[in-house]
């Protein structure tokens, strides 16, 4: 990759960008350069094996002019704050677009987490909720992101519940179904990426049913996804994880590759199909191509040989400025994160107001208004580039979260 930038500079690059082109009070921009708190922690842990470790954490509270912070909390040994900061940001404008009355945060421990025992993850977590010193779910609502799944999210629940010494499910997202969490929450994310692209799709005159697609990690977004395109017919061709990439010009079988994954932790070795890297997935001969992986894997040195008439952002963060500026000159449609990506917090929505009101849903129920609510995302981006005169959708999707961050921040009397 050319650039020295972190994916927290490429935020505040479209953050600023957006802010011209859509004619933002610069004292509403001023605000979001940063975020509002952050806290950063080191969690000391005896471990299982009888060594010892500190492990740094930290929880940002990016912006609560919308309302309550929200959001994940991610794992993983390579984790830095910069990105911890560029997830603030990105979920203060998701909600945004998702028309959802809350504010941006993320959280996240940099952690191997397969070197710890089921143990030592406990004690672990237990320990970032005591130092996040909870306030409910009417202040800061910690969810899911990588390495944090719905075991993790029951011992957080159960932590807060502990200090607190009342039950509480709305003060803790992505718990599973029989602790208050929403049904449908673990296939959100995927979901609202296909409907996306469907729309997406739709508006360029592409047939689904009769394209090629590539996909770029295949976790809970990737492989979700994946199979609800194979079941359109949509030939996925090109298919990668953090071990390699698998190709096969007909279409991969996915429910048959989700059997491999499940058995042997990769898509590598798939029965049938060629080996890639994974910069070979993302240039190959597709009409659509979805990054569901990681961020910054689509930069200025690979961006020029993207194929693909359609991106679609399953991942946060995976095109940086100077391969968006590039996709553009090539007339390639991106629809960003920040919209695309978006279900798994419009979920998240539906779950803490469940918990709130003790009334809880069917699947249908989350699909349904999932569904109309994704979509009118999609829709109001696309009409506010077009009525700001940019060919950019994630611009429109920014410039869409931007105006209601102003009004908010004017209503309360901040700028
Ligand atoms: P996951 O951990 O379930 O899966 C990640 C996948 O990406 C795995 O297949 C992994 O092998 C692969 N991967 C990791 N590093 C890679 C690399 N360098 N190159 C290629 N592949 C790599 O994670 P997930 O929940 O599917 O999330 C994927 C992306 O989607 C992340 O960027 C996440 O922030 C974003 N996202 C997830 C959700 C959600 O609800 N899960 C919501 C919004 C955004």
């Amino acid at each position: 990759m050319s650039s020295s930038k972190t994916v927290f500079d490429v935020a505040i690059d479209t953050l600023n960008e957006a802010g011209r082109l859509g004619k933002i009070n610069p004292r509403a921009l001023q605000i979001l350069q940063a975020p509002k708190r952050i806290n950063a922690f080191r969690i000391p842990l005896k471990l299982d094996n009888g060594s010892f470790e500190v492990f740094q954490a930290y929880r940002v509270h990016y912006c609560d002019a919308m309302g309550p912070f929200r959001d994940g909390t991610r794992i993983r040994p390579e984790l830095t704050l910069e990105e911890i900061k560029a997830l603030g940001i990105f979920m203060t404008i998701k909600h945004c677009v998702a028309d959802i009355p809350a504010g941006g945060a993320k959280g996240g421990i940099q952690a191997d987490l397969r070197t710890l025992t089921e143990r030592d993850k406990e004690c672990l977590i237990r320990a970032f909720v005591r130092n996040l010193e909870p306030k409910g779910p009417w202040v800061d609502v910690p969810g899911a992101d990588i390495g944090t799944g719905e075991q993790v999210m029951s011992w957080m629940l159960d932590e807060y519940e502990q200090i607190t010494g009342a039950h509480c499910p709305a003060a803790i997202n992505d718990k599973p179904a029989i602790l208050g969490g929403s049904l449908g929450g673990e296939a959100a994310t995927g979901l609202g990426v296909f409907l996306v692209l469907q729309a997406a799709a739709r508006d360029m005159g592409l047939e689904i049913n009769n394209a090629a697609a590539a996909v770029q990690g295949f976790g809970q977004v990737g492989s979700e996804l994946a199979s609800l395109l194979y079941e359109t017919g949509c030939r996925v061709i090109a298919v990668s994880d953090v071990y390699g990439g698998i190709f096969e010009e007909k279409g991969l079988n996915i429910p048959a590759l989700k059997d491999h994954v499940q058995k042997t932790g990769s898509v590598a070795d798939f029965p049938g199909a060629t080996t890639l890297s994974n910069d070979q997935v993302l240039e190959a001969e597709v009409d659509i191509l979805i990054p569901a992986a990681v961020h910054d894997v689509i930069h200025a040195d690979n961006a020029a040989n993207i194929k693909a008439r359609l991106i679609v952002e399953g991942a946060n963060g995976p095109v940086t400025t100077e391969a968006d500026r590039i996709l553009m000159d090539n007339q390639i449609i991106v629809i960003p994160d920040v919209v695309a990506n978006s279900g798994g917090a419009t979920v998240c929505h539906f779950e803490r107001s469940q918990g709130l009101s003790d009334e809880y849903w069917d699947l249908d129920r989350v699909n349904n208004t999932l569904r109309k609510r994704i979509l009118a995302a999609y829709t109001q981006s696309r009409d506010r580039a077009r009525e700001f005169n940019t060919q950019s959708i994630r611009f429109g999707a920014w410039i869409h979260a931007l105006k209601k961050l102003e009004r908010a921040m004017a209503l309360r009397g901040w700028i």
